[in-house]
């Protein structure tokens, strides 16, 4: 049932609303089509908070959207939207634009599908694909704004914002769960997780970074199904797993994981980290420090590179196929690089559309034993690199993991700092 919430209730502050998002909403009303704020940014306006980005939903299509602004563009395969992009540099922002999905159940997307079995040549013209398990593959159904918010997935993540009334339209009392702190599954959880199982990820992610209780009915199915998670490419699982990372309770987040049976097997990148056999050989000690760094960093509002997290994270593999490599005798550069395409292969899946996410990681990697060679022009060279901060940090962290020297964070600190001749002296003293 649809409910209009006046501003009396819903208590929402404009002044925590983005200008342009309702200039895209504008824009989209004054041209006749129907236009809301929607789902994550709704919810953290309604608990007080200003909202990272913001999505707004309509029922124009992504070519109607795209001929309405100067700078739009049609992006998605599995999902298609449009990128409203104002300013340039480093103040450009995207407003995300979608249009309202219809609501496909397994029997009616069968229909669309006409019962044919699926092959990657008939998924190219499809616009709802379902895969044997019921996983949706392709979500590109036009529907009303009804179903558009039954197919959203948390109570709280469903409700459409209309800055120029303040009104909050509210199907599923999403309004009353954010008051009781309750994430709740809209629909049937079990179906819901098969419909799509990153849908387990995200229940917890949102239970860190809001603080709030997962309902029994949706929290009971979890155990239970977390090896749908098996049949999710890792690209998506590792775009849910940097959001997760970024939610600024990276820790807390890891905790619930464990809570919650999502253990080994689950989330590989994480695996090291929930492994509990793997406490006493250090590597708990690296990956923890990292997330406690990150999670002070997004608490104190500075940026959080998912490149420097990422690179945290797979560090112990890396480690491992390094030295695996070497013990073959291969040269210590030859095999740092070799084993750094392998953590990328196992764990990433294609990294196509990631160039810059890996090629960041590899730097920071492939820095490492280089701070370690502190002869010749090698630490003057080193230290001009654009990339040499993240580099640094990293070292640092693994000197505070014991996992090398102090010393040596030490005396780079004091290299990066010092002036020519200082540097000369340093490097004297290291010999
Ligand atoms: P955040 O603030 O962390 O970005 P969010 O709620 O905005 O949280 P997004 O991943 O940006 O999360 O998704 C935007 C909205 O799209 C959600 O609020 C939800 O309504 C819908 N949505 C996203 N992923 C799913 C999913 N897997 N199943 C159903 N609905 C989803
Ligand atoms: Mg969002």
């Amino acid at each position: 049932r649809r409910t209009e919430v006046p501003k009396s209730e819903h208590g929402i502050d404009p002044s925590l609303v983005d200008e342009r998002a309702v200039k895209v909403v504008r824009t989209l009303t004054d041209a006749g089509y129907e236009a809301y704020i929607v789902g994550g940014a709704v919810r953290d306006l309604l608990l007080g908070l200003r909202p990272k980005d913001f999505d707004v939903a309509t029922n124009a299509t992504p070519e109607q959207v795209k001929a309405l602004f100067r700078r739009a563009f049609i992006i998605g395969r599995r999902f298609r939207i449009v990128h409203v992009v104002f300013g340039r540099g480093r103040d450009h922002e995207v407003i995300e634009v979608s249009t309202f999905r219809a609501y496909l159940d397994a029997a009616a997307a069968e229909q669309v599908q006409g019962n044919e079995k699926t092959s990657k040549s008939q998924i190219a013209d499809k616009s709802h694909v379902v895969d044997a398990s019921g996983r949706v593959l392709r979500d590109n159904v036009w529907g009303p704004q009804i179903e558009d918010a039954a197919r959203r997935d948390f109570t709280i993540n469903a409700m459409y914002y209309d800055p120029q009334r303040e009104i909050v339209v509210d199907y599923h009392g999403g309004i009353a769960d954010a008051k009781k702190r309750l994430l709740r599954m809209i629909g049937d959880p079990q179906t819901r997780y098969r419909e799509d199982p990153v849908r387990i990820i995200r229940v917890v992610r949102f239970a860190a970074k809001l603080g709030f209780e997962i309902e029994p009915r949706t929290r009971e199915p979890i155990r239970r199904m977390a090896h749908l998670l098996d049949n999710v490419p890792a690209s998506r699982l590792f775009d849910e797993m940097i959001k997760l990372l970024q939610t600024g309770h990276a820790l807390a987040s890891m905790q619930e994981l464990r809570k919650q049976g999502l253990h080994r097997g689950v989330f590989p990148i994480l695996d090291v980290v929930l492994d509990e056999q793997q406490k006493h050989d250090g590597r708990e000690k690296f990956v923890q420090l990292a997330l406690a760094d990150t999670d002070r960093r997004v608490a104190e509002d500075k940026p959080v590179a998912p490149s420097f997290m990422l690179a945290c994270m797979l560090w112990h593999d890396v480690l491992d196929g390094w030295q695996r490599h070497q013990a073959r005798g291969e040269p210590a550069f030859q095999a740092l690089g070799v084993a750094i395409d392998e953590v990328f292969n196992a764990r990433i899946g294609d990294i196509s559309g990631r160039g810059k996410l890996a090629a960041d990681m590899r730097e920071i990697w492939m820095m490492q034993p280089r701070f370690e060679r502190r002869i010749g022009n090698g630490p003057f060279t080193l230290v001009e690199q654009p990339r040499f901060r993240a580099g640094f940090d990293f070292l640092r962290l693994r000197a505070d993991a014991g996992e090398v020297d102090a010393a040596l964070a030490r005396w780079w600190e004091e290299f990066s700092q010092a002036d020519e001749a200082g540097r000369r002296s340093l490097m004297d003293a290291a010999r």
